[in-house]
């Protein structure tokens, strides 16, 4: 069954390369309809403002780490306003207060690495687990990392479909797609942060240089 869902992938991601991002998630819509969810880091919300043009019944899924910046959370709740999809806050089973207790404070300084798992890789694994594919807004643009990531790909460890609509699109292509449709922006942006993340772990910088700074880690591990 994997092996057969691993296979289409990875045929998609090869039709799909350099095609328009709402080509690549309306495929994915096609595809997987109701097994399909989209996960929003709600720095900006264009993947999502892209997917109410398509089909309103795809849910989506933000990861409430309970370390976000008010900012955050209040883009968040535009966009639950502002859209007509079902839109699923996930919250890890420790609250902040909870972790300090069992695994004492500032976990986040200690090792992140754990503070990720527990606040971010597990929950999504668990709102993640009914669903055959998941999207997500990460660009090839935002670090070298990220440069090789496919329109459509395979996420090994959890066993799904991952499709990138906005692999190829760069700083500019955001911009444009943000003014021409008003999409919500995270006002974080506009205050010198050009990624967005829990507020222990983010400053402001260029790409995702903000993030986890005078460390080697440069993702979570959701990815
Ligand atoms: S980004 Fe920082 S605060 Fe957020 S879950 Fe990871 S280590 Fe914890």
């Amino acid at each position: 069954m994997n092996a057969t869902l691993r296979a289409r992938a990875l045929r998609a991601g090869d039709e799909l390369e350099g095609a328009p991002a709402e080509e690549i998630l309306g495929w994915a819509v096609e595809q997987f309809g109701s097994g399909l969810v989209v996960a929003a880091s709600m720095a900006e919300a264009v993947l999502v403002d892209m997917l109410s043009r398509i089909r309103l019944d795809v849910p989506v899924v933000f990861i409430d780490t309970g370390y976000h910046f008010a900012e955050t959370i209040g883009t968040r709740d535009a966009v639950r306003h502002r859209y007509d999809l079902p839109l699923i806050s996930v919250a890890p089973q420790l609250t902040v207060a909870g972790q300090d207790a069992v695994h004492g404070p500032r976990l986040f300084e200690r090792d992140p690495d754990q503070c990720c798992r527990m606040r971010k890789v597990v929950p999504l694994d668990r709102a993640l687990a009914p669903y055959q594919a998941w999207a997500a807004g990460s660009r090839r643009a935002e670090s070298a990392g990220r440069k090789n990531l496919p329109a459509v790909g395979w996420d090994e460890r959890r066993g799904k479909v991952k499709i990138h609509p906005l692999a190829a699109w760069t700083d500019e292509d955001v911009e444009r797609y943000v003014q021409e449709h008003g999409v919500i922006v995270n006002p974080l942006l506009s205050d010198g942060y050009d990624s967005v993340g829990c507020w222990p772990c983010t400053e402001r910088g260029q790409g995702r240089a903000g993030r986890w700074t005078g460390s080697t880690k440069t993702e979570c591990g959701i990815h």
